[in-house]
This record gives structure tokens, sequence and C-alpha cells, in this order.
């Protein structure tokens, strides 16, 4: 026993009580206490004194027994604070004990340490002690949480481990891949479970070496096995048969482990690759695709790169190159002068040249050239490849390579075939013309002049009923455009075409329809040709059978169709025709002697003349010899009317063959004889006819020759009557057998206003002469020009002498005017020229027009009449009412009168109609403002009328006849 601690519970037991004196005197107590082997205090519980300390707790606490005894524990620095100290000892206080309470208390040294404490209440007199055992469990507690610690990093490592593992595993099943590991003396393999997975062991992770390679497929087990013997770590694909029936491709690697020389496992890494395997297949099997696609290919494809003009490199050539060029694709690829060497040097600047020109212009290197293989015969190629420009600025070209010999050729011998039908066509006098299936023209190939001249303008794009409408009738139209419709062949269509100067030509076309290859129907295809000198033969025949081929004349055939077709128009229009035959006097002699050429040229001279005497209608013809007939149609329905015309004719005849002819250096005169008949209807026969026409040539040969003779007796006899009146007519002036006899024109007063002159032929021995008779021929004969000249003459000499007297100087004479005398160029200047030179007053002279003069030529007739009139001269128009009558021509004339014609009067009372005419002829004339004389008045009752239907002028016999000067009654 330490004598300290014996001291020290004494000294501090100083102040304690007798209880614990007792206690500590205890030497029990105090040697269990002192000798105990835990550290052990006794302290007051009231105010903490420390009581006593045993020698454990001081070299526990650091704390020297008489530091502490008697002192407050409190003071001591011991617990960390007086509030740890009260909530530590707390259960102390209340339950009485404290049991393993851990608390960090301070030591001497200033270390804390972890204390763990027990304590009892121990109570002596009153007091309540505690005694406190402490234990140092700093070690312990440390060596604690160094276990824990442990046990949780081993807690992640493991939790890591595994997730590592299914990271592993994941990363195994994702990958396809795993591993296998055997040991020498193990009949076991090990799996990992990726490859478990993969070779269909499942959730197995190990299975006997003889199951292990089950799936393997037999025609890889000699390489499999040749592969493990010689585990040199080389990579080895096999097939695998999954249980579930799929054969895997997989890529396995196998290794071995040697320690220290000793084998110590054996592993197989392997992965599953038949997605590989198959998107390689899948690859293979579209280039072995693409490769017989392009080596089935005609030609060749190509892919290159070029690098400005200089450099180019190829790329892929298919299989054709063999063909094309006779270089395989491997050995043309690895040298692109395989292809130029083949290319004709001098070509290849063109070639480049167009290719650049397709870069810039972005469009495809299409050209043709030619090159030599190897071998064989030189082949036109065509390369047409589409340039792409590249990142680096170089093209890149794809394209293909064909072979166009074969198309060349085909297009030579197609243009060598055109040349040759070009030249057939130019050579021919056919041509070759084609349509569309609008039958437009779309192509003509032949001598260009020769169309040119033949065609005129341009048919291209035009159908033939645009170009031409001449020489087919509209039945013929009709039928070609059936034949069209019907896409038949048609043969001699032939048509007019007219030249650019007017003449016609004659044109043949014959067609065939065009088809496709599916039969549709593509256009027409033909050969036209020019028959218009076979078209002129043609009508040189007709001519030659219908027209005499000395005067081109009709002949005696064509003559008798005409007059057959004159008869029928004779009977429909009822009108007169009339047959001349004329023969030419002595013609034979002038033949005999000069010859048959000099003969020949009067007949054609004759023949002209003829025609230039006849109307358009009217026909002229050459029977042969110098025997000519003209038929005359249309002469009117009167028989001596009709007789009256062809005489004239005949006689206008007559004047014509009895001009001077030249023939040649000749001189000749030649005379007709002429002989006429009518026709009319189908009275008499064509023979009869041609035989009386005939019949009276020979009575005008025999009646003394260049002489016309009617074969109609009556006809004669008014011929030779008019002839004979014509004849003495021409003699009359001369022997002055015309008067004058006048007869007045009254007023409504009856007073006399002026008068008519009306010529009368005092004839030797016919005694008086009509004018209604002699006016006419006098017309025809050309005699009325003198005569009417006569009678102005008379009129004007008259009109001076009425002048002078008061009684007479009013009146005024109208002078009847010829057509004939008023159309004679001097007509003007002459009855001018009379008024000057007779002093008669103009204003007191008017003339006497009628309608059928005025209709001929009416700006001729407005003309002269408005010179006469400018100087006074006034104008009436006579029997108005029997001619046309036409309202637009009577506005135009510059008239002063009209005169309603005697016909009308006769019977305005008796003939309704004509008394509404002559009141008709009224109105207008005042509508007009013209005068009206009403002709003709021969009674009181008609002159009434008249009167009371406005008229102011009158003449006829009730008023007086024409008279003698001598016999006039002027009052
Ligand atoms: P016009 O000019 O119409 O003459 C009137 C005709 O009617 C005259 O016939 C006249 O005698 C006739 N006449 C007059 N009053 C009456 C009557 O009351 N009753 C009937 N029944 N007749 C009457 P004319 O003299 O025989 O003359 C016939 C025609 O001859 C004239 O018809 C005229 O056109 C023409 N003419 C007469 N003199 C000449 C002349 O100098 N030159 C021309 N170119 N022709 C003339
Ligand atoms: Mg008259
Ligand atoms: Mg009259």
């Amino acid at each position: 026993m330490d004598p300290r601690s014996n001291d020290r519970p004494g000294e501090s037991a100083k102040p304690a009580s007798a209880t614990a004196l007792a206690l500590a005197s205890n030497a029990l107590f105090q040697l269990s206490f002192e000798a105990s082997p835990e550290a052990m205090a006794l302290t007051r519980m009231g105010n903490g004194e420390v009581v006593a300390v045993n020698r454990e707790w001081e070299k526990l606490t650091g704390f020297d027994r008489s530091e502490v005894i008697g002192k407050p524990v409190q003071t001591l620095d011991f617990w960390p604070d007086e509030r740890t100290r009260e909530r530590s000892l707390s259960p102390l206080t209340e339950l009485g004990r404290l049991a393993d309470t851990d608390v960090k208390l301070r030591m001497r040294d200033g270390e804390v340490r972890l204390v763990r404490v027990n304590a009892s209440l121990l109570r002596s007199e009153g007091e309540d002690y505690a005694l406190t055992y402490l234990r140092d469990v700093t070690a312990e507690k440390l060596s604690a949480e160094a276990v824990r610690a442990g046990e949780r990093v081993l807690e992640e490592t493991n939790t890591k481990l595994n997730r590592q593992l299914r990271l592993y595993e994941l990363t195994e099943s994702v990958a396809n891949v795993g591993y296998w590991v055997t040991y020498p003396g193990d009949s076991m393999v090990y799996m990992s479970r990726g490859y478990a997975e993969m070779a269909g062991f499942g959730d197995r992770n190990t299975a006997p070496l003889q199951e292990h390679m089950q799936g393997l497929l037999d025609e890889d087990r000699p390489m499999f096995e040749s592969a493990i013997a010689a585990l040199d770590g080389q990579t080895v694909e096999y097939r695998w048969r999954h249980p579930d029936g799929r054969v895997l491709w997989v890529r396995s690697r196998m290794h071995r482990y040697v320690e220290q020389g000793v084998l110590k496992a054996v592993m197989g890494v392997v992965q599953e690759v038949s997605a590989e395997k198959m998107a390689l297949k899948a690859v293979g099997d579209q280039l072995a695709f693409i490769q017989r696609i392009t080596s089935r290919a005609p030609g060749m494809l190509i892919e290159f790169q070029s690098w400005g003009t200089t450099r180019m490199e190829l790329r892929f050539a298919s299989a054709g190159s063999e063909e094309l060029l006779g270089v395989g694709p491997q050995e043309f690829l690895s040298d692109s002068r395989h292809l130029f060497r083949r290319i004709d040097r001098d070509d290849v600047p063109r070639l480049v040249g167009e290719a650049m020109c397709a870069v810039r212009s972005g469009t495809n290197w299409q050209t043709e050239f030619l090159t030599r293989p190897v071998n064989g015969a030189a082949r036109w190629l065509l390369i047409n490849a589409v340039p792409e420009l590249q990142g680096d600025g170089s093209i890149l070209w794809c394209g293909a390579i064909t072979d166009i010999t074969a198309q060349k050729e085909s297009q030579d011998r197609l243009k060598e075939s055109e040349t040759r039908f070009r030249s057939l066509t130019e050579l021919s006098s056919d041509w070759y013309w084609e349509q569309d299936e609008n039958f437009r023209f779309v192509r003509i190939d032949g001598d260009v002049e020769r169309l040119q001249a033949l065609l005129g303008q341009s048919h291209i794009g035009k159908t033939l009923w645009e170009v031409s409408n001449d020489g087919v009738s509209e039945e013929g139209w009709a039928a070609h455009r059936r034949q069209l419709a019907a896409r038949a062949v048609f043969r001699d269509f032939e048509m007019q075409r007219k030249r650019g100067d007017g003449t016609t030509t004659w044109v043949s076309l014959h067609g065939t329809p065009i088809f496709d290859s599916e039969g549709h129907f593509k256009g027409y295809r033909g050969t036209g040709r020019d028959i218009s000198e076979r078209k002129q033969a043609e009508s040189d025949i007709e001519r030659l059978a219908f027209f005499d081929a000395l005067t081109g004349l009709p002949n005696r055939r064509l003559l008798i169709d005409r007059l057959r077709q004159a008869l029928e128009f004779s009977a429909r229009h009822i009108t007169h025709g009339a047959l001349l035959f004329i023969d030419l006097d002595n013609f034979k002699m002038l033949n005999d002697t000069r010859g048959h050429a000099t003969g020949d040229e009067l007949l054609k001279q004759v023949a002209n003349r003829l025609k230039g005497c006849v109307r358009s209608l009217d026909t002229v013809a050459r029977l042969g010899g110098d025997e000519f007939v003209v038929m005359l149609e249309d002469i009117g329905e009167a028989p001596m009317e009709a007789a009256a015309q062809t005489e004239m004719v005949g006689k206008k005849i007559v004047a014509a063959l009895n001009a001077e002819y030249e023939l040649g250096d000749l001189r000749h005169h030649s005379s007709p004889s002429i002989g006429v008949t009518l026709f009319f209807q189908h009275l008499h026969t064509l023979d009869e006819l041609l035989k009386r026409a005939d019949l009276a040539m020979y009575q005008a040969k025999a009646a003394g020759r260049n002489t016309l003779r009617f074969f109609d007796p009556e006809m004669q006899a008014a011929a030779a009557a008019r002839a004979s009146l014509e004849n003495d007519l021409r003699q009359a002036l001369e022997r002055r057998e015309f008067v004058l006899h006048y007869q007045t024109v009254v007023d409504a007063q009856s007073r006399v206003v002026g008068v008519e002159a009306l010529l009368r032929w005092v004839h030797p021995s016919r005694g008086m002469v009509s004018p209604a008779v002699f006016i006419p021929v006098a017309e025809q004969s050309g005699l009325i020009i003198a005569l009417g000249q006569w009678v102005l003459e008379q009129a004007c000499a008259q009109l001076v002498r009425w002048s002078t007297d008061s009684a007479t100087e009013r009146l005024t004479i109208a002078v009847n005017v010829s057509a004939r005398q008023f159309r004679h160029a001097d007509f003007c200047p002459q009855t001018l020229d009379l008024l000057r030179t007779s002093g008669a007053n103009p204003y007191r002279l008017k003339l006497e027009l009628t309608e059928s003069l005025l209709l001929s030529d009416i700006e001729d007739a407005v003309q002269k009449m408005g010179e006469l009139r400018s100087i006074g001269v006034g104008f009436a128009l006579d029997d108005f009412g029997t001619g046309y009558s036409s309202l637009s021509y009577l506005k135009r004339l510059p008239l002063d009168q009209l005169k309603i014609d005697q016909s009308f009067v006769r019977d305005v009372l008796v003939d309704p109609n004509d008394a509404a005419i002559a009141r008709t002829i009224l109105n207008l004339a005042e509508s007009l403002d013209l005068g009206v004389v009403a002709e003709g008045v021969e009674t009181e009752g008609q002159f009434a009328f008249l009167l009371h239907s406005g008229c102011k002028s009158f003449q006829g016999y009730l008023f007086s006849r024409p008279v003698p000067l001598q016999a006039l009654m002027l009052g």
C-alpha cells in the first residue's frame, strides 16, 4: 500500500464526514480500493470534492492524489465542462448507478481520452458519495472503429466489384463477347456470363469439357482444332450452332497462361460477329451485283477524277473495258494511258476541250471518238459523263462509254441511202413527199429548181387543198378525202398548180399511208409528177379532134356539137340564132398560084378577122378549105329583128374580109360569099340547117360573089329591100329628098310653146317614107351621122329665122338624136360649132334622146349632155317608160324633160295600168323637178286626163299633126 494513499484519504477526510472516515479507515476497503486494477475515485456528490483516488486512477489521469484530494473535481479541468459532467452523471443521482458510460476526459497532460465510467452511489452518514470506476477505452474504441471501417471498405469493395461484374456482364452481352477458361487437370470449362449466353449455355457458368464445343459446326472443326493446337493468339472465325437453331458467326482468340514453365490455364475470348458478317456479306452481295450489272451493261461504266487538263486518275471501270478496249478493268484502272493510247492523238485536244466546256456549262460531257483497240478494227465510242466538282477543285466524272460503231455505220448507211435517194429524186422528174397525220406536207424532195418552178410557193405545213384548188372538181376533192379517211392508197390524183407567172401546170400524185410499228396512222407519203406535158398532149389531141390545126378554130365536129347546144338554148330561151356559111371567093386561084403556105396564111388571117367580128358567145369555125361558119346565138325573139342583126354582122364580115391582106410581101384582096340561115328552137334538124346555109352561100356566089344571101326568101326579100333602101338613102341627101316636118308642143291652155322636128323622106318612087323605116337603116349604114347633122342645121336655121319675130322668138325646136349619132366622137364639137356659126339660141334647142342610148355608156352621155347643157341646150328623154326607166340613171342625167311614150297615152282612158304609169311618170318627174310632155295625145279625154293628172305639156294629133313649116299653125 502506498503510504501516500493511506495518508491522503486521512488528510482529505478531514472535512469529510465520520462515515467516510469510517469507511476510509476500513482497511480492507482501502486495500482493495488501492489495489484495484481499475482506476477508482470517491467523490462527494454534494460539492464534487474528491475524497479518494487510487493508484490506477493516478496512472490513468496523470494527476497526483495530492493535487486532487479535497478539491472539487470541477476545478480539475478533468471534465470537458460542468454540463457534460452533470449530464453524464445524472443517472447516478437518479438511479443510484451509472453503467458503461463513455465520456471524454481531459488528462493532466491535456490529452483527452475516452474513458468508460461506471459509478455507484454510496451513502454514508447522510451524505452521498460517488464511487467511480474509470477505464481507458480509447484504444479499445479505436480498434473497434478500425474493424468497422475495414468492414465498410470490404462492403464497398464488394458492391463495387459486384457493380463491375454486372457492368462487365452487360458489356459482354452488349458487345456479344465472353470468355471461357480451362485448367489442366480440371474436366470443366469455366465460362463468363456473356459467353454462356452467347454459346447457349444459359445461366450455367461451367460445362464439361466434352460438352463445351458441341455447338461448333463440323465444317469449321478442323480449322478450330488446329487453332487450339497452336494457341498462338491468332484470331479464328468459326460458325456456332446455337441451341435455338441459329447459326452464329464467332471470332475467337485463344491464349495459354504459363507460369514458370507450367501451363496454368487455357482461355478463349469469343465475340459473336454474325451481324458484321451479314453486313459484310450484304456489301459483298451488293458489290457482286454491281459488278454483275456493270459487266452485263453494254459498253463500260467508268469513274475517274481529273485535275485540270493534265492529270487524270481512273477510279472505276466495269468489265466492259475488256470488250471495248481489249484491256481488263484492273489493267485499265492501273494506267489511264490505256485509254488515251487508243484514241487518235490529234483528237485528244478536242475531247479535253469538250470536257472542259461541259464543266463550265454544267452539262454532260458527251462526245464521240474513234479508237483503235489492240487488235481488231477501229471503233466509234461515245462517252457520256457527268462532271461533279470536288472539294479540292478536281472533277469527279461518272459515266459510260458505249460502242456506237454499229450506230455510226447505220447512220452512214442511212446518209448514203438518203444521198442516193436525193440524187434519185433530184435526177428524176418525179418528186417525193410526206404528209403528217393531218395531211400537211412535212417534206418534199426532188430537183429544187424544178420544184420551185413547178410548185411556186412552199407547200410545207399546208395541205393539198390549201395550196391548190384548181383542176379538181368538188366531187373530185370529196372522193380524194374519202380515200384519205379510209387510209387507202391513191394513184393519179391530178390537179392544177398556178405558177408565180400565172401559167398553170398539171401534177399527178400517188400516195400511200404511213403507219408506225404499232399500226397507228402517221400520214401519207408518195410521189408527184409533172404531167403538164401529158395534159398538153391530151389537150392537143382534143384540139386535133375538135379544133382546126391551121387556124385553131373549132372544126366541123365541135361546130355541130355547139350547134346542138345552141338549138337547146334557143328552145329554152325562145330566141333566134343564125348560121353564116362563108366561102372565100377565088381562094383556089391564090392557092394554085401562090402556093399553099400563102393560102394557109390567108386562112389564118381570115380566121382572126372573123373572130373580131363576133361576140365572145358566138362561134367561128372552119369546116375545111376556105369554108368558115359563124354561128350567132341569142339574137332576138322576132325573126325580122334577128335577120336584121344577122345581116348587120354579115355585112360587117364582108367589110372585114374585104380589107387588104398582107401575105408575106404580097398585098392581096379577097372577098367572101356568105349564106345565112336563121334557126329557132328545133324547127329544123342540124343537117337541114347546115344544108340551108350552104345553099344560101351558093346563091351568094351565083349573085356575083362578095355578098350575103339569106336562105329564107322572105328574109332575103327583106334584106334585099333594106339593101335597096340603103342604096337609095345614100343618094337621098344629095338629091335633097329629105324635108323637115314640125309638130307643135302645147301647154295646158293649148298654146304652142315649141315644135318637134320630124324627118320626112320624099322618095321619088316610094313616096313618103316613114322615119321608123329609114332611120334604122340609116343608123346601120352610118348615114345617120350626115342625116342627123342636116336636121340639126335645118332646125338651127329655123330658130334663127324665128328669133327675129316676137311671135315666134320664144318657140323651141326639139330634135331627135339617134344613138349612133350621139355616140359619135364629133357630135359635141359639131353641135357647138353649128350653134355658133348659125347664131341659133341654144336655149331654144332641145335634143331628144332615148333610154337605150343612155344605158350603153352613161358616163359618156352625162359628160356630153353636161357640155351642151352648159351653153343652154336642153335635153328630153324620148319614149319614156318603154325602156328600163331606172331611177338611178334618171337622177344622174342632166335632163329637163321626160316624154311619156304615146303607147301609154293611147290607152290612158281604157287601160288602168297605162293610166297608173302615166300618173307615176308625172309624179316621178315632179319629184325629180323635170318637165313632162305627153306624146300622141289624140283625144280631148286623153288631154283632160293628163291635164288633171298634172301634165303641163302636150303633143299630138289633137293639137297638130307633123306638118311642113308652111302649114304650121303657131297661133
Ligand atoms: P318620136 O320622136 O317619138 O316622134 C313622135 C312620133 O309620133 C312621130 O312619128 C309623130 O308623127 C307621131 N305622132 C305625133 N302625134 C301623134 C299622135 O297623136 N298619134 C300618133 N299615132 N302618132 C303621133 P314619126 O314622124 O313617124 O317619127 C317616128 C320616129 O322617128 C320618131 O319618134 C323619132 O324617133 C324618129 N325620127 C323622126 N325624125 C327624126 C330625126 O330627124 N332624127 C332621128 N334620129 N329620128 C327621127
Ligand atoms: Mg321625138
Ligand atoms: Mg316619141
